[in-house]
């Protein structure tokens, strides 16, 4: 099947032939005709299953069959995401899908200045992508009128509910108009999104590509089991013996992070390290110096790495297993995307048999374990409790990042993300926004 069977018009074929894309993935195949007929959708589909695609090029075409009337310049197309990466990928994505259609959009996240975006808005987008926390911004500064929006899209659904943002998504579907098209996404179905899909979607058409939970087959994954003080040792080692040009490592914690990102450093691996407390510019000026292989490891937090696209990525290491079992198939999903393989290799010690478990009981299949001698696990070592803190950090994880698209809900603990469905999200709301 080719993309020209799916209905697309010409300027959408030919900025997807300047791709190099020749057939549409799964999730393409079936998604396209489904939101061209302007149905609903509920989608399965983790990224890298070519999902951004699927919904922006429909998307196109719907609004460029029915352009606005000169002069008026409403916002018609709503994409939210969790995160600034994601909407910034997703964006370009936009961009570059649309380049002969006559159709503008803006990317609109927290963590920048607001000013520029209020210019941008008032010249006037059809398509708006954005994280929730600024557009409310907007929204609150009557800089945004959504009245207009004939279609909404969610995008890592699953990702906007564990990072709090159910009330300012609520918030925002009050400001839309009841009759519109509307498509979540989501690599996980909770029974909260599923809640939510119940509330938004109106007889929506499932869709499900990867089979839900299941860790993706292009992936090769691999355990090490090594001791907790000689991960890093050994993650140098795989990496020079290995001559791994572009890794993508993650931790649990920021400061686990900051702290992985300097020992590689004294390895002689450039290494920068991307979490929810670098900057913007910083988290930016990481990813690209990663792409273009000037640094060769980016150390992660799972927040951050969300919704990173990276063409071809061939290696993902966890050099901790997270806490969530489904965040470690979102983490491989980095690597082998779409139609490339990758490998996945997580550093295992002996406080980790536990997590290994449950993410083994969630993809339904062990992982193979490969020892390697000179990492040999010291058996006398008992286990001890996951550090959960960052340590040398103290209070609100979340500070200093007001009005970001990528907000830590406020917590006991200060890991980046424990992930339990607290019920106090409302307060929780309310203090990110204050
Ligand atoms: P996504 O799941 O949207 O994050 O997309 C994952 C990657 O797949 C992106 O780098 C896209 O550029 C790429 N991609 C999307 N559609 C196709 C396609 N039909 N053929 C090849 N690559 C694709």
């Amino acid at each position: 099947m080719s993309f020209t069977t799916l209905g697309l018009s010409e300027p959408l074929l030919r900025a997807i032939a300047e791709q190099g894309y020749n057939e549409p993935t799964p999730i393409q195949k079936q998604a396209i005709p489904v939101i061209l007929n302007k149905q609903d959708v509920l989608a399965g589909a983790q990224t890298g299953t070519g999902k951004t695609a699927g919904f922006t090029l429909p998307l196109l075409q719907n609004l460029s069959d029915n352009t606005q009337p000169k002069g008026s310049r409403h916002v018609r197309a709503l994409i939210l995401t969790p995160t600034r990466e994601l909407a910034a990928q997703v964006g370009e994505s936009v961009k570059t899908y649309g380049k002969y259609l006559p159709l503008t959009s803006a990317i609109i996240f927290g963590g920048v200045s607001i000013n520029p975006q209020i210019a941008t808005l008032r010249r006037g987008v059809d398509i708006l992508i954005a994280t929730p926390g600024r557009l409310l911004d907007h929204v609150g500064q009557k800089t945004l009128d959504l009245s207009h929006v004939e279609c909404l899209i969610l995008d890592e659904a699953d990702r906007m509910l564990d990072m709090g943002f159910i009330h300012d998504i609520k918030k925002v579907l009050a400001l839309l108009p009841k009759k519109r098209q509307s498509l979540l996404f989501s690599a996980t179905f909770s029974n909260e999104i599923k809640a939510m899909a119940d509330n938004l979607l109106n007889a929506p058409v499932l869709i499900e590509v990867a089979r839900r939970n299941t860790s993706s087959e292009q992936v090769t994954q691999i355990v090490h089991p090594v001791d907790r003080e000689r991960k890093r040792e050994l993650l140098s080692s795989l990496i020079k013996k290995g001559d791994w040009k572009q890794v993508l490592v993650f931790t649990r914690t920021k400061h686990g992070a900051n702290r992985l990102t300097e020992q590689l450093g004294k390895d002689g691996i450039t290494a920068a390290a991307i979490h929810g407390n670098k900057s913007q510019t910083a988290r930016t000026n990481a990813l690209a110096n990663f792409k273009q292989g000037t640094v060769r490891v980016l150390v992660a937090t799972d927040i951050a790495a969300r919704g990173i696209d990276i063409d071809q990525l061939p290696h993902v290491v966890n050099f901790e297993l997270p806490n969530v079992p489904e965040d470690y198939v979102h983490r491989i999903g980095r690597t082998g995307r779409a139609g490339n393989f990758g490998e996945a290799m997580s550093l295992v010690c002996v406080d980790e048999f536990e997590l290994l478990r449950n993410i083994e009981k969630l993809i339904k299949r062990p992982i193979e374990k490969v020892v390697i001698k000179e990492f040999t696990p010291d058996p006398s070592i008992k286990a001890e409790p996951i550090q959960q803190k960052s340590r040398g950090r103290s209070g609100n994880n979340g500070g200093g990042h007001s009005g970001s698209g990528e907000r830590s809900k406020p917590r006991t603990s200060s890991s980046e993300r424990g992930r339990t469905h607290s019920k106090s999200t409302q307060s929780q709301a309310s203090r990110r926004r204050g």
